[in-house]
């Protein structure tokens, strides 16, 4: 009975193109889908810092926070993630997805409703059905639809309204200052997930509040160490009551294991690096324009296909999606990429609806001029029309 479950299940999904299988990066590979934006993963320092903790504390924590896996770097890395976001404290997960899981069930419940965009996280969504809150959806991005929401859910005990900061799969960025309005004017509590925005947005890396110069106006800030931070984990940043409460309350926070004290170490020198080395920002911001300016060149090129290919996006992300619709298409385009020594991941469903199959291109800040050119290059050739 099982077997033939997972047997049809198997079947179906390589039927429609959709079976996920794992693969290694060879060392020649030239990355275009990580998240490690400014390369911190491999900086001296974060890694010299991460071997100085294994060294004073080993590698594990051996138990929870709140048992006897708390350690000062747990204690110093909350600090400066709370100074970094601009608020009074924060408390870090073992990742970010369980940080999601942890603030929004600890922050609604039946009597509440959650109003999320289209396009958020999948660990948002996980979140939203395990808080058993009302789950209210507005349309990717869209204010009209969200202020409707807000005019109609009063009856709710409280609304939450939680977005992407930089939405992972499109690289476009919320419209923060809008939505801060609308959720003051109806009294709303607002969380927004910096996964993609800590170390990227704003000149110093600090986030949305930071590039659209709106600092301290989001209730709760949620974001990732495992992109641009380089390391593993999640924090949650706001008042020192907030983080009080989540500290007795988030499950996924009380019933884990700390964080090995060598990946708070890392993500520490992170944002060291990052006070320290603005040219990274810098340069990831060079890159991006870049490559969007010469895939802009292929539209042109090509007409007839030119308004389809690429969705254009913000220019202060390092998240470039060249929409290609066709799921077996996509797929290919990959694979031959990946023959030439490049490595751009394809998008399918479930992580996009239907018929937006996709490349997804992701920055360095270490990637080279040539490397970028070459790919652009080779993304004209193997494009089909
Ligand atoms: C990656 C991601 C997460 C999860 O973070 P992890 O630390 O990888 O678990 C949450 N939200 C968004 C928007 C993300 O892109």
């Amino acid at each position: 009975m099982m077997r033939e479950f997972i047997i049809q299940k198997i079947k179906e999904l390589k039927r429609t193109g959709l079976f996920r299988e794992l693969r290694q990066l060879g060392g020649n590979t030239i990355n275009f889908s990580s998240n490690d934006y400014l390369g911190l993963s491999k900086h001296p320092l974060v890694k010299a810092r991460a071997l100085e903790a294994i060294n004073g504390f080993g590698f594990g924590a051996g138990a929870s926070r709140l048992i006897s896996g708390n350690t000062k770097l747990h204690e110093q890395l909350e600090r400066k993630i709370a100074e970094f976001k601009g608020r009074a404290a924060a408390l870090v997960f073992s990742t970010g997805y369980m940080a999601n899981l942890g603030v929004i069930t600890s922050m609604v419940d039946e009597n509440d409703a959650v109003i999320i965009d289209r396009l958020n996280h999948a660990s948002i969504i996980d979140a939203c059905k395990l808080s058993k809150a009302k789950l209210q959806v507005y349309a990717h991005k869209d204010l009209a639809a969200l202020k409707k929401i807000l005019e109609q859910s009063a009856k709710y005990k409280k609304r939450l309204v939680i977005t992407d900061s930089v939405f992972s799969m499109d690289g476009d960025i919320a419209t923060l200052p809008e939505i801060i309005k609308l959720a003051k004017e109806y009294n709303a509590i607002t969380i927004i997930d910096e996964a993609h925005a800590t170390g990227v947005l704003g000149a110093r890396g600090k986030g949305i509040e930071e590039y659209f110069g709106i600092e301290g106006q989001i209730d709760i800030v949620m974001g990732t160490l495992s992109k641009a931070l380089g390391s593993i984990g999640g924090f949650v940043a706001g008042s020192q009551e907030l983080i009080d409460y989540l500290r007795n309350k988030a499950r996924s926070f009380i019933y884990t294991t700390a964080l090995p004290p060598a990946a708070c170490a890392a993500a520490l020198a992170a944002l060291e690096v990052i006070e320290k080395e603005p040219g990274l920002i810098r340069n990831l911001r060079i890159n991006s324009r870049f490559l969007r300016e010469k895939i802009s060149k292929i539209n042109h090129a090509d007409p007839k296909n030119g308004t389809e290919t690429l969705v254009s996006g913000s220019d202060e992300t390092p998240i470039i999606p060249i929409m290609i619709g066709d799921t077996e298409k996509t797929m290919k385009v990959s694979a031959q990429l990946l023959e030439r020594g490049f490595f751009v991941s394809g998008i399918r469903p479930p992580t996009v609806p239907e018929g937006k199959s996709r490349l997804r291109i992701t920055l360095s800040a270490l990637h080279t001029k040539k490397e970028i050119e070459c790919l652009a290059s080779l993304l004209q050739e193997l494009i089909p029309a």
